[in-house]
């Protein structure tokens, strides 16, 4: 008997719909949903494979208690250091009795901030909300983040700055209607494909498009400017925009007198910013930058999207707050067709971030150190709340190599390959006392765990996902769980064993959640059915925001806020004479945990490489497919050369989805001081032949 059901994309922050087709507990196929309004019948290549890794023969099934790794952590040096690990598989209630009772343990004699919780983008809105849950009521800590700390946590930092709400402000719809895209830091076509073919569908109606990348990927073959500046330039390059647009009268007056603050400090900070004065740092002709600031801002419906090449820098909140800045000065937010969108990396980024698996905020960004939020939480879970704001996912490993932190319970986050530096991640998770992994595959930093808990994939689980446009949408479980547990019913059933009794249904998880969150008030399961919702959702009868901002910001005045090119954190020199910055391909997802178990997907492009500019691999005596070595001073990798002309010269580039040549090897782990968010997007390297 087949059945078919509805839901949404696990990969990427899109958020597509489709259906499964699924027959004796087994997904045979997957058809795309015509009737969604965000990917009308189109799905990417990874959507059209979304099933293939959840029924593979690698996924854990069981859960496993390291036997030669329990009680064996003393001072960052574990005792199985260099030995192979001895997995042994073991009961579900025994797993669950252990890890409950390893957590007290640990909180009783540490204290409850001598543990961290680290939820994922990947799980359910629902269950993140548990997760937070689990980490504020249960163990009595803030210290709980996930992975929009290496991504996107710039996003919410410098947005909320400027215009008091750190999320897309427009949606996917305008965005083929659009005059002008400025595409920044972001490659659509194959990070975000769907968003992708609108990008095409706006240039077939017309609109011109400014790229600025260190590559010329695909939409800069159809731009109108493309701009090749240098990784980490993005602010002199924005504020020489401002600049001219100022100086040649460019600017909306209205816009910026009626709905902003802050204009004559930005002027006193950018107006010596002219483009001449910015080429030795951008690495762009001066006048490609007033070509693409008089676009910008001469267009009726102009908007920015942007994605992890602006975010992912020591000075990510900054970028962030620059293209705010650009947008506010053009009058180019606060209004249909128009605005800033943040293309999120993971297809609940956007959702774990609004439900407060963050350190420092509840659902709906209520701080934690509100005394009026915290009180609601109080009343509504029945116990007292820690007061203080957590650590970041950051410094949870700093605190953690210090020997603070002590414990940590992993969510469906592989840390050592994605996040920078790996070499540093593993030592910080070798200095911890007790590590918990829940995953669906065996990955290296679930390797590195006590007990690893077999998680459930998004086919196994009811509950919903937001999408880069802020739209809550539907997950449906279309077989059971394979290893016999969703995530949320794990966390519930470790806090009943520590004492605390978490409701585990996902639709009543979904309204209790909206119970306590102003923003998702109005949300529901069956509100949900057909489209979603887009956040705020202010009432039962509130039918969802599209455009956010139009009245007024959500802060009052807009916020313009002078910032200041700073470099790297590292600079190319003679001994590392080249800047690596690091992207996602279309065939691949992050670790590759999924995509590289997806044949049609891992064929493509089976292993890393590094991209290098023709002119330097003639310089090194490098020839297209040949072996390279790329060294920065955190490790070395060998790889192929790819020689093209699409890099720009002096910068080389690397994807991050190969386990056996995992590129995070070589970023840095140098943080933005406002957000924590680390500098995968430059770097000092060299490139030698073998
Ligand atoms: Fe999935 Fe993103 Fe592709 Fe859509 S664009 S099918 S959400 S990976």
């Amino acid at each position: 008997m087949m059945k078919r059901v509805l839901t949404t994309c696990p990969y990427c922050g899109v958020g597509c719909n489709f259906y499964l087709d699924v027959r004796d507990n087994r997904i045979v196929g997957i058809i795309p949903s015509k009737s969604n309004t965000v990917s009308q019948g189109r799905l990417c290549v990874k959507g059209w494979h979304a099933h293939e890794p959840i029924q593979h023969p690698d996924r854990l099934k069981k859960p496993l208690i390291k036997e030669n790794g329990k009680f064996s952590r003393k001072s960052g040096i574990p005792q199985n250091a260099g030995k192979e690990a001895i997995w042994k598989e073991v009961s579900w209630e025994y797993a669950l009795d252990y890890v409950a009772g390893r957590l007290k343990e640990i909180k009783d004699k540490h204290g409850p901030d001598s543990l961290a919780v680290c939820t994922s983008a990947r799980c359910t809105n629902e269950e993140n909300f548990l997760m937070m849950k689990f980490a504020r009521a249960v163990l009595g800590t803030n210290n709980v983040d996930h992975c929009a700390r290496t991504c996107h946590s710039a996003t919410v930092s410098g947005l909320n700055q400027s215009f008091g709400s750190g999320a897309s402000t427009n949606s996917y719809d305008e965005l083929t209607r659009m005059d002008c895209i400025l595409i920044i830091g972001s490659n659509p076509t194959e990070a975000h494909p769907i968003a992708g073919w609108r990008v095409r569908t706006a240039i077939d109606n017309g609109a011109k498009i400014i790229v600025c990348d260190p590559r010329k990927i695909l939409p800069a073959e159809d731009a109108s400017v493309f701009i090749q500046q240098f990784p980490g330039s993005d602010i002199a390059l924005i504020n020489a925009m401002i600049s001219y647009i100022i100086t040649e009268n460019l600017q909306d007056k209205e816009f910026i007198q009626q709905r902003t603050e802050g204009f004559n400090e930005l002027w006193e900070a950018v107006k010596d910013c002219s483009p001449e004065s910015v080429k030795d740092i951008t690495g762009v002709e001066p006048t490609l930058i007033k070509k693409a600031a008089k676009l910008y801002a001469t267009s009726k419906k102009a908007c920015i999207m942007y994605s992890l090449g602006m975010t992912e820098h020591t000075v990510g909140t900054d970028n962030v707050i620059a293209m705010a800045n650009l947008a506010m000065v053009c009058g180019q937010v606060g209004k249909e067709f128009s605005g800033i969108y943040p293309m999120r990396g993971q297809n609940n980024v956007q959702g774990a971030c609004d439900i407060g698996a963050l350190p420092n905020v509840y659902s709906g960004y209520q701080p934690v150190t509100d005394d009026a939020a915290r009180k609601k939480f109080e009343a509504a879970w029945g116990v007292g709340l820690p007061k203080e704001k957590g650590l970041t996912l950051t410094d949870m490993m700093y605190k953690a190599i210090e020997g603070k932190l002590k414990c940590f319970y992993i969510i469906g986050e592989d840390q050592i390959r994605t996040d920078p530096n790996s070499r540093w991640i593993e030592k910080a998770l070798d200095s911890l006392e007790f590590l918990v992994v829940q995953e669906i595959f065996m990955s290296d930093t679930a390797k590195k765990a006590d007990v690893v808990l077999p998680g459930a994939s998004f086919a196994e689980k009811e509950g919903t996902f937001t999408c880069a446009e802020r739209r809550f949408q539907r997950v449906r479980k279309a077989i059971e769980p394979i290893a016999g547990k969703t995530d949320g019913e794990i966390v519930c059933e470790i806090a009943k064993r520590l004492g605390y009794a978490m409701e585990d249904n996902p639709s009543k998880v979904c309204d209790e959640m909206a119970s306590l969150t102003p923003l998702f008030s109005g949300v529901s399961f069956d509100r949900l059915e057909a489209n979603g919702l887009q956040w705020p959702v202010y009432a039962k009868e509130h039918p969802g925001t599209p455009v956010v901002h139009l009245e007024k910001f959500i802060r009052g005045l807009g916020k313009l806020i002078p910032v200041k090119h700073r470099p790297p954190a590292e600079v190319a020199d003679s001994e590392y004479p080249f800047i690596l910055t690091t992207g996602r391909m279309l065939f691949h997802y992050n670790t590759g945990t999924m995509t590289r178990r997806t044949n049609n997907l891992n064929r493509e492009y089976p292993r890393n490489f590094v991209q290098i500019n023709q002119v330097d691999a003639q310089k090194l005596g490098i020839k297209n497919k040949i072996k390279v070595k790329v060294k920065t001073r955190r490790g070395e990798l060998i790889v192929a050369a790819e020689v093209t002309d699409k890099i720009k010269a002096g910068v080389i580039w690397m994807p991050f989805h190969f386990s056996e040549a995992p590129t995070n090897v070589l970023t840095n782990n140098a943080f933005d001081p406002v957000c924590r968010i680390g500098e995968y997007k430059a770097c000092a390297a060299k490139v030698e032949k073998v």
